[in-house]
């Protein structure tokens, strides 16, 4: 016989915890799913199927025959072993991700000081469940990755978003009093950032590095907080504006994040990585799921890092493709003011602002041409496509923001 137990509604409450309909969908099925979660949608900018798809700061330029044909070659190669779990340390890929940072960035790091995920984004997930957790903060500068809160919330995580300047950069000493008082565990500083484009001052990380490491996480004697510096789009910055890589070596608690996602045109591929001290890697190696990055993407990511050079010179036309798509709007008028452009050292431009920001998204969207609505009201994103597709865009946007020439 079945014991019976008391109906849901008869069981005493354990004081603080909140109980909630988590009812959802049509099939009338209850689910114990997370209070905090029950409100939540699955993230997601809309994927369409448009001509001109210029709204998630992906590269437009597919891989060349010859990077397919090193990827075909090194997937091969992998699919003959794939009977077995694939190398859960990676160093081969770290010490050719660490390769490629040298020559990037003039920063020589060893193979144990990177890391990498299927996606920053899953790294970034890692660093918030090292470091994070029940009764601990992430601090972030709003306007930024509107994923950020979303990580903070899958770890756990408090989340507490101080301000940007008005023109979107972050005040060294501001910030500075803003790590004093929220107490965070962990900092998190996109630059360039996303949405706006802006790039940190090598000075501004230190300012907020030096407040961090007066603050302790759990009180008296604790460590201090770790700040992550997110270069997702790193390799687009102006000449002169330096990587926080630079910083790495006199940090231990500094992560600095990136991906092969946008300059290295391999969004698909799905592979983030970070580096670090060998202290904060050691530490990310303890929450990773066992075999997190298949030999499949560790195949393709060191087939794609063999071709660094060709990919690093493709990023030079996409920079100027950039710098004149930001001076061509700065020289347009909307209703006899010129448009507001974000500076911006991404493969991206920031521009506003739109009295119904919506109704220009749609517009250009009945065009064609797929931009992005975010940021603060009244601005929209465009990534740098290709030079037609750039043309298009500009076209699109005359006709449906009704742009004059400013003269
Ligand atoms: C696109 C982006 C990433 C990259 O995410 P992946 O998971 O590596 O594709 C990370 N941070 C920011 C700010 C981004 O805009």
């Amino acid at each position: 016989m079945t014991p019976t137990l008391p109906a849901p509604s008869s069981v005493p409450s354990a004081p603080g915890v909140r109980h909630h309909d988590a009812t959802r969908g049509t099939g009338g099925g209850r689910l114990p799913l997370r209070a905090d979660l029950a409100d939540e949608v699955p993230y997601g900018a809309p994927q369409l199927d448009v001509p001109v798809l210029l709204n998630v700061n992906e590269n437009p330029y597919p891989p060349s025959d010859a990077v397919v044909a090193s990827i075909a070659r090194r997937v091969t190669q992998a699919a003959h072993g794939l009977n077995r779990y694939p190398d859960r340390e990676f160093l081969d890929l770290r010490a050719d991700l660490a390769d490629y940072l040298a020559v990037e960035s003039g920063v020589r790091l060893g193979p144990e000081q990177l890391w990498a995920a299927n996606g920053s984004n899953e790294v970034m997930l890692q660093l918030l469940q090292a470091f994070g957790g029940p009764g601990r903060t992430v601090l972030s500068f709003a306007p930024t990755y509107s994923m950020y809160p979303e990580y903070a919330r899958d770890a756990m995580t408090g989340w507490v978003a101080g301000r940007r300047e008005e023109d979107f950069t972050l005040d060294p000493d501001r910030a500075a009093a803003t790590v004093a008082e929220v107490r965070p565990a962990v900092i998190l500083l996109a630059s360039p950032n996303n949405p706006t484009g802006t790039a940190l001052p090598l000075a501004t990380v230190e300012a907020v590095l030096d407040a961090a490491a007066r603050v302790e996480v759990d009180g008296a004697a604790g460590a201090s907080p770790v700040v992550v510096v997110d270069e997702a789009y790193g390799e687009f910055r102006r000449r002169g504006v330096p990587s926080a890589l630079e910083l790495l070596a006199g940090h231990p608690n500094l992560a600095v994040s990136r991906t092969m996602s946008k300059a290295f045109g391999m969004a698909g591929a799905r592979v983030g990585y970070l580096a670090a001290s060998r202290e904060l890697v050691d530490a990310l190696r303890v929450v990773r799921l066992p075999y997190h990055l298949s030999a499949v993407t560790q195949a393709v990511a060191r087939a794609a890092l063999e071709h660094s050079d060709e990919l690093m010179a493709q990023i030079g036309s996409l920079r100027a493709e950039r710098d004149a798509t930001a001076e061509w709007l700065r020289g347009r008028l909307l209703d006899g003011r010129p448009l507001e452009v974000a500076d911006s050292d991404s493969n991206f431009v920031l521009f506003g602002r739109f009295a119904d920001r919506h109704a220009v998204w749609q517009g250009m969207l009945d065009e064609g041409v797929l931009i992005r609505e975010v940021g603060p009201e009244g601005w929209l994103r465009v990534s740098v496509g290709t030079p037609q597709e750039m043309e298009t865009f500009k076209a699109a946007l005359v006709r449906v923001a009704g742009l004059e020439e400013a003269r």
